[in-house]
């Protein structure tokens, strides 16, 4: 029987339009996700405004990079491969990796120089055509990086998997928080409220979100943090120098959790000052 997908296509920038696919036949090698859910990227919005419609797949293209679903066809040889079979759930990874070039056979395989994967890199020009998450069906090549999941968590919680993977890695490999540290979280997106729900559960004891003034009414603090915050207070972080002390500049929301004792600010040692005063922070962001 011949299954037909549906797919959200960005034709042009801010357009999305419905299309029918035929999905085609899965070899032996190869996989067919049904979609459950995808979830909503900032990179995904810019692609929608056609920031990224000269790069990668251009346009028109299947956007959706951060895939889960359910193995619903594949190949004898995938399925040893990926140890998964028909109706298992799974994520998808967003990057399809090469496994030869330079930057894979040294681990960073992310950035692999082939530029392959997931909703920004293939357009429905090139076969077989179901390369992105906004569709009832995405397909899997052989070089489809895939990680069982849990059946018990709900579709929207679980397309967090990229975001949240991401904050586990700041916070604990790069940041190295533990117990008793103080983190400071630069601006509650989706992924500063997923690194500031780590920083907790790593320990941290003191968190600091900036932000701007309407930040610190999310509703989202209390779903991050089991309560609301105990102290939440607006103060000026100088929008340049800011090596120097926060007294002066633009206006900047924050959040500490708990209060604690006032501390002496230092310019963390991990931060970089420009030539023109501005600076900006290098990969870890921590006063202790
Ligand atoms: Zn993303
Ligand atoms: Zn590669």
């Amino acid at each position: 029987m011949t299954i037909r997908a549906t797919a959200a296509v960005l034709k042009k920038p801010r357009d999305l339009q419905l299309r029918d696919f035929t999905v085609p036949d899965i070899g032996p090698d190869e996989g067919l996700l049904r979609v459950e859910a995808c979830g909503l990227c900032g990179t995904d919005y810019e692609q929608w405004q056609g920031h990224l419609r000269d790069w990668g797949g251009g346009l028109p293209i299947i956007p959706g990079h951060e895939v889960i679903g359910f193995i619903e066809a594949v190949g004898s040889n995938a399925a040893k491969r990926w140890k998964v079979a028909e109706g298992d759930r799974v994520a998808v990874e967003p990057v399809i990796p090469c496994g030869h070039c330079s930057q894979c056979v040294t681990g960073a395989y992310t950035r692999c120089e082939t530029d392959s994967g997931y909703g920004l890199y293939h357009g429905t020009k090139v076969a077989p055509l179901l390369w992105g998450g906004y569709a009832t069906h995405l397909y899997l090549h052989p070089r489809a990086m895939l990680h069982h999941l849990p059946t018990g968590v709900p579709p929207d919680v679980m397309t967090l998997f990229n975001p949240l993977s991401n904050a586990v890695r700041w916070i604990y490999e790069v940041g190295k928080v533990g117990l008793g540290s103080t983190v400071v979280v630069s601006g509650p997106g989706q992924r500063g409220l997923l690194a500031t729900f780590v920083a907790k559960q790593a320990g941290a004891t003191s968190i600091i979100v900036t932000g701007i003034g309407k930040d610190a009414r999310r509703s989202s603090w209390r779903g991050i943090l089991g309560r609301t915050p105990r102290s939440m207070s607006t103060r000026t972080i100088p929008s340049r120098a800011c090596a120097h002390s926060p007294t002066e500049s633009s206006p900047t929301s924050s959040w500490t959790s708990p209060p604690g004792p006032p501390r002496p600010w230092r310019r963390p040692s991990t931060w970089s000052s420009a030539a023109d005063g501005s600076c900006s922070p290098v990969s870890r962001v921590t006063i202790r």
